[in-house]
């Protein structure tokens, strides 16, 4: 199985050897003609409401269609495009490709709730990324309040005066704005004050173990309650079993995403699930304990 994994997939992190300086070359050149053939796709994974089920949008992951070695997650590609550059496309393909969606979702009658996209730090260093968003929304005719930008604390990271600068463009074109992956990066809570935030997501590794670990879950409760008294929302990552989600709705933790509700899904079939309104596995069951 390992064999298979290897053969199916990139890796091209650090190419040292010529033999990976040659692969490197030749996946970025694919990349290239993927961009330009249409080959990249975006899925879309739920986000529910904790108390009750409710779809309330969901994150675009993105995913590259490749005619030979089929999905390829985007662990396997956005590192070589951060590099290359090619992310400012793909991030702009992205982009267009959630507009055209909730487009569509809107035409059908669907309400597609907030769809969040991911933005590296590339995007950031080239002018213009509110500008590019602002005309992507106008182009379509979405409104502004239909979409959120995820920022790990790596991107802040980079020149904090300026994405904060920028963050505070695509929050005037209405979109809200989360911080990815929360706990892993370095000196969280000096951004938190000095970033225009509007939601924490809490990074999968504490919610993994959150049942598991009682250090996870003391993080993980902190880190859910320091939201709540700075005004930010809070939606849990990586959410996998009914232990997990019981804790976090112990801890009144309001929106989570995870394998336990939906994976990432093609958008036809994330509009399936959005006419169903909520998802199963993501309700309370019927007798369960009313809290005071
Ligand atoms: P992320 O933004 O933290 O996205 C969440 C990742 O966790 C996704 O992986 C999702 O499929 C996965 N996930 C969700 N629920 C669960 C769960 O219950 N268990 C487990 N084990 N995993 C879960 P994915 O789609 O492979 O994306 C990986 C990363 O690639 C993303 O992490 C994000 O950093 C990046 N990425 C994806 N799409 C884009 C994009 O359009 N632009 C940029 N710049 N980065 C992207
Ligand atoms: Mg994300
Ligand atoms: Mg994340
Ligand atoms: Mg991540």
């Amino acid at each position: 199985q390992a064999k298979a994994e290897e053969r199916n997939s990139y890796r091209f992190f650090m190419p040292t050897t010529r033999a990976s300086v040659i692969d490197r070359l030749s996946l970025e050149g694919d990349l290239r003609h993927a961009i330009a053939h249409d080959e990249l796709v975006v899925h879309y994974q739920p986000l529910v409401e904790l108390s009750g089920g409710t779809i309330i949008g969901a994150e675009a992951l993105v995913r590259w269609q490749h005619p030979q070695r089929g999905l390829i997650p985007p662990d396997e590609f956005i590192p070589l495009a951060e590099e290359s550059g090619l992310i400012i496309d793909i991030g702009e393909q992205v982009l267009r490709q959630v507009c055209r969606d909730l487009g569509r979702w809107r035409d059908s009658g669907l309400q597609a709730g907030r769809i969040s996209i991911n933005l590296s730090a590339r995007q950031f260093r080239r002018d213009g990324l509110a500008a590019s968003i602002h005309r992507s929304l106008t182009e379509s005719g979405i409104g502004g309040r239909q979409l959120a930008f995820e920022v790990t604390e790596s991107v802040v990271m980079h020149d904090l005066e300026h994405t904060a600068q920028v963050l505070t463009e695509i929050r005037e074109l209405g979109a809200s704005i989360s911080l990815d992956d929360f706990g892993t990066g370095y000196s969280s809570l000096a951004y938190l004050r000095r970033l225009p935030i509007d939601i924490l997501k809490i990074d999968r590794s504490f919610v993994r173990d959150l049942h598991l670990e009682p250090d996870a879950a003391a993080i993980a409760h902190a880190v859910i309650a320091m939201a709540h008294k700075l005004g930010l929302g809070v939606v849990a990552e990586g959410v996998e079993c009914a232990a997990q989600l019981a804790l976090l709705r112990e801890f009144d933790c309001e929106e989570g995403q995870g394998f336990l509700f939906s994976r990432p899904l093609p958008p036809e079939q994330y509009a399936i699930i959005l006419k169903q309104g909520r998802l199963p596995l993501a309700s309370p069951p019927a007798d369960a304990p009313r809290r005071p």
